[in-house]
């Protein structure tokens, strides 16, 4: 098995002034594909004793990375002093050149002279590009040693470890890791990982829980030569998470609840037609952003007014005077007036206080109420989120009222089965 070393070039790290993140990233991304990291040295801006490094590195290991140290200052020596060691020259290349140039333009700077320093690389070497910055990377392989060099930023580092560096290290791959989100609605994650129990403890697959605005979702990854193989160890843990999760679960792999409730209504053969309030458009947003949505989704009305709430969905006077605008039965006839005046089979609202104020006293932001209405059918949900964030309790509204016509396209396809 290929044995893998990483070296970090820099003083600042040798005094403490910044922590090694790219060793951390590098590792924990290198076990995924399985090689192994055996040693971890750290070397100040100084060309010999970087030298003596990358010689030692490269006589006990296979592969060393090295970062930072590619930037365009005199102190910047780990691309000269690296391709020496591997037994390569630098040549200029126009094309980097040309790279660099293109990133200044693009970020409207004017470029320096010494950046051109970054246009230099052995002319056997592969250039990574950086879309983040100015310095590419390098990579060079020669009689079984691989040598790749990446910058100092972990903002530029770890995208091209991304796209251009696991490519380039492919044939040293011994396994691979797939990962899959169970995502959940209506539970918190401590509820959901209080459920999912021992699940947790896994060792292949893990499962780990995570939360996300409003909903909280669990991550399967197995380790396996192939992903089939992974897909195959992962499958029983995920039917296991599913039978305890039950209806929490609104997907796996998915996107967002709109992907799981749009087409539920495909399938229904409904239609659907929503008013919203608080959320102002974020909920007709949110269902025309899955393709082929038109087949489900004609009419939305953002009545954001008491007065457009009476006009244009019927709203009682009395129920808004006696209950407010945020409320179960204002919800409710929202529902029903939206639908009515559609000609829709579903009809949606969503009415909040959003934050930072709620007018009705004795409401809190993030207050919400979402309601549906269809055939024989009347369903309201309240919500609390807690908090005083307009983005998130919004966003949160928009989800649980996706979510309540998700579980009302459930239960009906549920009944049609059992007829
Ligand atoms: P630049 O082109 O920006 O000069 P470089 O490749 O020359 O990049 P360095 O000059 O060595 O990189 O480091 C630039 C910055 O990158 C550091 O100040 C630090 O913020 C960050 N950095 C460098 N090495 C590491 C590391 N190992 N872990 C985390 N951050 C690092």
């Amino acid at each position: 098995m290929s044995v893998c070393e990483i070296l970090s070039v820099g003083t600042e790290i040798l005094l403490g002034d910044i922590l090694n993140t790219n060793s951390r990233f590098l590792s924990r991304a290198l076990a995924n594909m399985g090689i192994s990291v055996l040693y971890h040295e750290t070397v100040g801006d100084n060309e010999q004793r970087l030298y003596d490094a990358v010689k030692r590195a490269l006589g006990r290991s296979d592969i060393v990375i090295t970062t930072g140290g590619l930037g365009p200052t005199p102190d910047d020596i780990t691309r000269d002093v690296c391709t020496k060691a591997f037994g390569y020259g630098l040549v200029f290349r126009p094309e980097l050149a040309d790279q660099i140039k293109e990133y200044f333009d693009r970020s409207g700077r004017q470029m320096a002279e010494s950046n051109l320093r970054q246009a230099y690389a052995p002319e056997e070497a592969t250039v990574f590009r950086n879309h983040n910055g100015t310095a590419p990377g390098l990579g060079m392989k020669k009689d079984g040693k691989c040598l790749v060099l990446l910058p100092g930023p972990p903002f530029e580092a770890e995208p091209m470890f991304r796209q251009s560096v696991v490519p380039f290290l492919e044939e040293y791959r011994t396994c691979t890791i797939v990962s899959h989100q169970v995502r959940t609605m209506g539970i918190g994650e401590s509820s959901m990982a209080q459920i999912a129990g021992e699940l947790l403890d896994g060792e292949n697959p893990t499962v780990a829980p995570y939360c996300k605005t409003g909903e909280a979702y669990l991550r399967v990854s197995a380790r396996a030569a192939t992903a089939a193989e992974a897909d195959r160890l992962s499958a029983p843990v995920i039917n296991e998470i599913e039978k305890r999760l039950g209806e929490y679960i609104y997907g796996i792999d998915v996107n967002g609840i709109e992907e799981a409730a749009v087409p539920l209504l495909k399938e229904a053969g409904l239609t659907v037609a929503v008013a919203e309030s608080c959320t102002a458009g974020l909920v007709a947003k949110r269902i025309t952003d899955v393709p082929g949505a038109s087949k489900v989704f004609h009419h939305g009305i953002i009545t954001y007014s008491n007065d457009v709430k009476i006009k244009a969905l019927g709203v009682n006077p009395e129920t808004l005077r006696k209950h407010g605008a945020v409320s179960e039965e204002t919800a409710t006839e929202m529902a029903q007036g939206v639908r009515k005046v559609s000609g829709a089979d579903i009809g949606i609202s969503v009415t909040g206080f959003a934050g930072p104020d709620s007018d009705e006293p004795g409401k809190a932001p993030g207050l919400i109420y979402t309601a549906l209405s269809a055939e024989g059918t009347t369903l309201c949900e309240k919500i609390e989120t807690g908090r005083n964030d307009r983005d998130y309790n919004r966003f949160v509204a928009s989800s649980r009222a996706l979510n309540l016509l998700r579980r009302y396209l459930i239960s009906i396809a549920s009944k049609e089965n059992t007829r």
